[in-house]
């Protein structure tokens, strides 16, 4: 059967949120637009899926998590809310809830989650497991082939919640004591939606071809993975 990729709504209450599904019970989820004031990299994202899904695993794509916030192109949405601090039982804020209720039931293997970086001009990607050696040696030399920077630094001093410390592109956070703060990265591993998370950082002001070329290696990525 030719794969095909369906757009659809799912509605709860008197929110809804908009999705692609490419093929049969998925395993992936790629979301991207927690945050409306990284919006560049969603319309690359979505572009890329839309020409490449029959070469890829099944998947589940939310591009917009936050549609407020993207309207407004602003951190925070329409509750003045920093999405990315809602995800935890209780929450009154729709747009969390809404994401909850969808993905509650899904059993997914890999969630790849795209956000942009304002003032790291290098990219960088968290993941909640971790790499082997050699894992790690051959997926930053895809990296660093895309001509992008790898970043090595600290990630953000003044954010409470972070203060990660990156090695060419890369932490593993598995080992690290999370704080409770309300991350979606937290929510989806506390509540087993999906076993890993990658959390990609791509540089705002990066080339645009190189945005590309750093999104088809992350899909090369999981497409490895996945098999
Ligand atoms: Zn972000």
């Amino acid at each position: 059967m030719q794969k095909r990729l369906l757009q659809k709504k799912f509605k709860y209450k008197n929110t809804s949120v908009k999705y692609f599904l490419s093929g049969e019970n998925p395993k992936l989820l790629i979301i991207s637009g927690i945050h409306g004031d990284e919006y560049k990299i969603i319309e690359l994202l979505q572009f890329y899926l839309k020409n490449n899904f029959t070469i890829l695993p099944s998947f589940l794509f939310i591009p917009t998590i936050s549609p407020s916030a993207l309207t407004a192109k602003t951190r925070i949405n329409k509750n003045k809310n920093d999405l990315n601090r809602q995800f935890f039982e209780g929450t009154t804020d729709n747009e969390a809830v809404v994401i909850m209720k969808f993905l509650k039931d899904f059993n997914l293997k890999l969630c790849l989650d795209f956000h942009e970086d304002k003032y790291i001009n290098s990219f960088y990607f968290y993941d909640s497991g971790s790499l082997s050696e050699g894992e790690l040696k051959f997926f930053k030399n895809k990296l660093s082939s895309t001509g992008t920077r790898l970043y090595s630094g600290v990630d953000d001093t003044k954010d409470k919640y972070l203060g990660y410390q990156l090695k060419e592109g890369y932490a593993s956070l598995k080992d690290e004591v999370i704080p409770e703060r309300g991350c979606f990265w937290d929510w989806i591993l506390e509540n087993k939606i999906s076993d890993r998370i990658l959390n990609f950082e791509i540089p705002i002001k990066e080339d645009k071809k190189i945005k590309v070329s750093i999104i088809a290696e992350i899909l090369n990525f999981a497409k490895d993975y996945l098999l």
